[in-house]
């Protein structure tokens, strides 16, 4: 039986630019009653060679790096004990690099990367100018965050709506942007790229403010990424090498858990076979496979193929046959709020 384990992605410390240390993450993130978080700090990877990797009670800590050339997108890099073990812990040198000879450096130490707020932002007067990921045709990297909370929250700001946003900053999320999710489909009909969610969390301070913009503990109660595993997580070593894996089989789905807990949420492809879940790929010569999705709260419940709607219904089940080839995916929305968005099925 798979067992669900949530935890946050895309997190910074003060290894880099996030304020805030380590174990005040940790703690954060146990307030929030999560079972991992993978922390990726910019063109660092230190933190792992200090040794924060593993289990802090039941929160199991995974280290990645956040690859940030100065001109170009970002992405991140898991699985990456190789630039370790090479004692190659100061990756500033990306700073300077292309996004293309980054993806290639990281690949060639064997990291599974995932490219990070890949439209990038611009944004005058809030001094912010990032660039996107332009590089499509690159294969090689495993997945992409397809929605971050930091992206979503900045996507609308402006300096007439600032207070209001950093006064309510959950009112403003919208989930993950149109574009991006066509652009996931396409190149989902192409190849299978796994969607996971970041939060891109800082611990910034306004100028003035009395408590930081978005507190940690906060921000790990929102956008989750929810991963399926056969069986316990054991020792940190094994533990981590199962999330990561089950990250990058995209074995796992994005929901917004201030609305509910997500936890137990299914969608599974059955053939005459076998079962399929999230993730999964397989061949069909036109055999009929049956679509089951169950939510743990009544929810808008959509099945996309190839991005387009192919079924919706109201309640905390949807049942779709289906003899076509295609990319099938869920999303779930509570009173039309983003909820739930789910890894792909496979149809070859
Ligand atoms: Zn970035
Ligand atoms: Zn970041």
């Amino acid at each position: 039986m798979l067992i669900d384990y949530k935890g946050a992605c895309h997190i910074h410390t003060d290894y880099s630019d996030g304020k805030i240390s380590i174990p005040d993450v940790v703690t954060s993130a146990q307030d929030a009653d999560l079972d991992f978080i993978i922390l990726s700090d910019h063109n660092t990877l230190l933190p792992k060679q200090d040794g924060w990797e593993g289990w802090h009670d039941n929160l199991l800590v995974i280290i990645g790096v956040e690859a940030s050339p100065r001109y170009s997108g970002h992405f991140l890099a898991l699985n990456t004990q190789p630039l370790c073990g090479n004692g190659d812990v100061d990756l500033s040198r990306y700073e300077h690099m292309s996004s293309r000879d980054c993806l290639d450096d990281a690949l060639d130490y064997g990291s599974t990367t995932y490219i990070v707020h890949p439209l990038g932002i611009r944004k005058k007067n809030f001094l912010l100018n990032l660039g996107g990921w332009h590089d499509w045709e690159r294969n090689g990297f495993a997945g992409i965050e397809i929605w971050s909370y930091l992206h979503d929250w900045l996507e609308d700001l402006k300096i007439s709506n600032f207070l209001h946003f950093c006064k309510n900053p959950n009112r403003h999320i919208k989930g993950p942007n149109p574009t991006l999710l066509s652009l996931w489909d396409r190149l989902g009909q192409q190849r299978k790229v796994v969607g996971i969610s970041g939060l891109d969390a800082h611990l910034r301070k306004i100028p003035f403010a009395k408590k930081p913009l978005f507190t940690y503990t906060e921000l790990f109660k929102t956008i989750r990424t929810h991963v399926l595993i056969d069986g316990e997580l054991s020792t940190s070593d094994e533990a981590i090498s199962t999330i990561c894996q089950a990250h990058k089989e995209g074995r796992c789905y994005i929901s917004f858990d201030l609305l509910e807990d997500a936890t137990g949420f299914t969608f599974v492809a059955n053939t005459a076979k076998r079962t399929y879940c999230m993730g999964q790929e397989f061949f069909t010569s036109g055999e009929e496979v049956h679509y089951h999705t169950s939510t743990p709260y009544p929810a808008t419940i959509k099945l996309r193929k190839d991005g387009k709607l192919c079924a919706e219904r109201e309640g905390s089940t949807l049942e779709f046959s289906s003899r076509e080839k295609g990319v099938f995916r869920i999303e779930a929305y509570i009173n039309n709020k983003p909820w739930i968005f789910s890894n792909p099925i496979y149809v070859r």
